[in-house]
């Protein structure tokens, strides 16, 4: 065990309602809705037409590409529509819905994969359907896969969990610490790398006794897995945060954790390989944080993917219909849906749902230069100066001040005394940065067309 410095950030509070109790079980569903893009990458190509019959843990539909991932069905039933929907969040996304028989029954296919090598324990990661848990939605298989002039000096395994309410890591630990551990000692037989840390923060007392408890275990004693115990302060568990705070090591802008020899895993992640290499049960259930002020009875609750929030949040004593607001996710990086028609995705960590008192945006004051918002900034930003580049329309300016790094963790705008919404106007400027950059990048290619053309190339 250690203890790390400060990081820059801020002390938000902690709200963990829902850590010390079991979650509870979603009731059978009727139907399930997935997307194609519950990851980052190229969307999942189905593999299913309407009218199919489906099984628990079947495969739905193919990664779409070497950055994407599979989808396993969670219910056993009928597929009912394969199709393009306008999803609530005003994007058309591929979806299979499927309407369960209330069985259950599991596919034959499941079983534990044959895994003797490290390109067997990568393609057991792909085909368990694993992505970024925590929110980031990133294919793990891709994460693990090392080119030959790499070194992987560090995994860090992401428990950090630094957002307010929510607790679906902390219950996984607590739920599934030897899998963590098993999931460990496959990290170091088939990545090898020079060292395993487990970051998590120090308000999570009972889930870091489980961690400890674990590692006295005579399997750490090859593992010699080291548990970072961390400042409960936001964002601890943004990558770069982490990386810095467990091994000093610094992502240089434009460069991937890979590059300063690091591969960083959420924790719930991390147990979904280990289930899938244990029993060949693919990614199909999902444990998330139902909470907020228009929640009566939070509580984290075990869901298939697919299945609609809004039973999530009917289960929890909340009304979708009476919340003012609804998150995906936590109060610093969520997004608010329209509605809670929606469905739990692979990277679905909560569901807050706020009553009107707390859904009111505070006008927004001028600014009156407090600095505030560029001292609590993990990655140092000129907030003001990008906030102001993007009113003023001077995206070279914006990408001066590198806006293309902000991580979103909205540190700027929750200590801002003017309540100025600035990890939306760094949303925007971002935005505004790409399209500027793209249409340099055009400009330059015609030139160099035209150049060639004037050449007889
Ligand atoms: S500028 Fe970006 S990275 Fe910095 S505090 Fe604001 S949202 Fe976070
Ligand atoms: S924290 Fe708000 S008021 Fe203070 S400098 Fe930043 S934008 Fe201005």
């Amino acid at each position: 065990m250690s203890f790390f410095t400060k990081i820059k950030g801020v002390r938000v509070p902690h709200k963990k309602n829902t850590a010390e109790a079991e979650p509870k079980v979603l009731p059978a569903v009727s139907s399930v809705f997935l997307p194609m893009n519950m990851h980052i990458g190229a969307p999942s190509v189905p593999c299913v037409a309407a009218g199919d019959a489906v099984l628990v843990g079947q495969k739905v539909a193919e990664a779409g590409g070497f950055v994407s991932s599979p989808v396993h069905s969670p219910v056993s039933g009928t597929v009912t529509a394969v199709h393009d929907k306008l999803y609530a969040t005003g994007e058309k996304v591929g979806v299979i819905e499927i309407a369960s028989d209330g069985r259950n029954t599991p596919s034959p296919d499941i079983k534990p994969p044959v895994i003797e090598s490290t390109e067997d324990f990568i393609a057991a990661v792909r085909n368990s359907g694993a992505v970024g848990l925590g929110g980031a939605g990133f294919p793990t298989a891709v994460k693990l896969t090392v080119r030959p002039e790499q070194t992987v000096d560090y995994i860090i395994i992401n428990a950090a969990e630094c957002e307010p309410y929510i607790t679906s890591d902390t219950r996984t630990i607590i739920e599934s610490a030897e899998d963590i551990f098993f999931g460990l000692s496959l990290l170091k037989k088939y990545i090898n790398p020079g060292e395993l840390i487990i970051g998590i923060e120090a308000n999570k007392k009972t889930a870091a006794d489980y961690l400890l408890r674990q590692s006295e275990l005579h399997t750490n004693k090859e593992l010699g897995v080291k548990i970072a115990i961390l400042p409960s302060v936001y964002p601890q568990g943004g990558e770069k945060v982490l990386i810095y705070n467990t091994t000093h090591r610094i992502v240089p802008e434009g460069k991937l954790p890979l590059d300063v020899g690091c591969i960083v895993l959420n924790v719930t992640t991390l147990a979904v390989i280990a289930k899938y290499v244990k029993t060949g049960v693919p990614l199909t259930h999902k444990v998330v944080t139902v909470d907020g002020t228009a929640v009566k009875s939070p509580a984290n609750v075990l869901a298939p993917i697919g299945a609609k929030i809004s039973d999530l949040l009917e289960l929890c004593g909340a009304d979708p219909d009476a919340a003012a607001k609804i998150l995906y996710g936590g109060p610093m990086m969520g997004t608010a849906v329209p509605s809670a028609d929606v469905p739990v995705r692979k990277n679905t960590n909560a569901v807050l749902a706020f009553t009107e008192k707390e859904a009111v945006l505070p006008e927004e004051q001028p600014c009156i230069r407090c600095g505030r918002c560029v001292a609590s900034c993990p990655l140092k930003l000129q907030t003001v100066e990008i906030h102001n580049a993007y009113l003023n329309n001077k995206p070279e300016f914006i990408e001066q001040y590198k806006a293309n790094i902000c991580m979103e963790c909205g540190c700027c705008s929750y200590v801002c005394p003017a309540k100025r919404q600035l990890t939306q106007y760094m949303k925007l400027a971002k935005a505004a940065l790409r399209e500027y950059q793209d249409k340099q990048a055009a400009a330059a290619e015609k030139a160099k067309l035209l150049e060639e053309a004037a050449n007889g190339e």
